[in-house]
């Protein structure tokens, strides 16, 4: 058997993945669908950390947009985050998926506060770590959480949970033939400002030299079949 590609990982999801048809910030059964697929991957012995988007529930761009302060927003909007991870670290649980939310900003009777060597040795007790509230300051995102979150715990690889399959070259929903890229360089995703995560987050990962992996995460089994090199997928590397 040839050895894995990756064995620590980290998968970023944005917010919107938990959401269902029904317009519900949090989907339970959406958010059960998504946590099996994390289940897999973990049940096949990877080393999972998961990050946590918050724009199902609340982006601190739109609150400013409607006239709040910035800063303000964004700290709401880093609170979403905390719910979403609560709900992803109850339906992990409920099918047996030990886990533990570590929160950039501290919140003790909720959740652990993030220490990176704690982190550390829950992935090595096998929990799955999922990180809130992403670096835990206003003017950032999650896409720089994950980044970030990526390079101090060493992960392998950031991988984008969203649901498209990977990065185009022109929108698939506008554009008929838009092709879908195998592989992309950083530097072409940064110079051509490609839809894959904000630049800080792109420029993070190759500074780090963490490839980054965008696939669909509402497709079934497509996150284990990403990982064994057989799944639908845009790497940026
Ligand atoms: N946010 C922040 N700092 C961070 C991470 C998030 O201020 O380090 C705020 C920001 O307002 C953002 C919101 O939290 O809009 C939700 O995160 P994000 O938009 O990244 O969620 P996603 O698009 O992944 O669902």
């Amino acid at each position: 058997m040839t050895e894995p590609r990756y064995k620590r990982i980290l998968l970023k999801l944005s917010g919107e993945v938990l959401m269902g048809q029904g317009g519900l910030a949090i989907d339970t059964a959406v958010t059960a669908r998504v946590a099996e697929e994390i289940a897999d991957v973990r049940a096949q012995g990877y080393e999972l950390c998961v990050v946590v988007g918050g724009g199902n529930i609340f982006r601190g761009i739109s609150g400013a947009a409607n006239g709040m302060e910035r800063a303000t927003a964004d700290y709401m909007g880093m609170l979403a985050t905390v719910m979403n991870a609560l709900a992803v670290q109850n339906a992990l649980e409920t099918i047996g998926v030990d886990t533990r939310v570590q929160s950039a900003i501290p919140m003790h009777s909720v959740c652990e506060p993030f220490i990176r060597r704690r982190a550390e040795r829950h992935l090595e007790k096998g929990r799955v770590v999922i990180f809130a509230a992403g670096v835990g300051s206003p003017f950032f995102t999650t896409d720089s959480g994950a980044a970030l979150r990526a390079a101090e715990m060493n992960c392998d690889a950031l991988f984008k949970g969203t649901s498209v399959d990977g990065v185009y070259d022109a929108d698939p929903k506008k554009v008929a033939d838009a092709k879908r890229y195998e592989t992309v360089s950083y530097d072409m995703v940064l110079a051509k400002n490609l839809k894959v995560m904000d630049a800080s987050a792109v420029a993070l990962c190759r500074d780090s030299d963490i490839p980054i992996v965008v696939f669909n995460i509402r497709e079934h089994g497509n996150f284990a079949a990403v990982l064994d090199g057989k799944g639908v997928s845009t790497v940026v590397q």
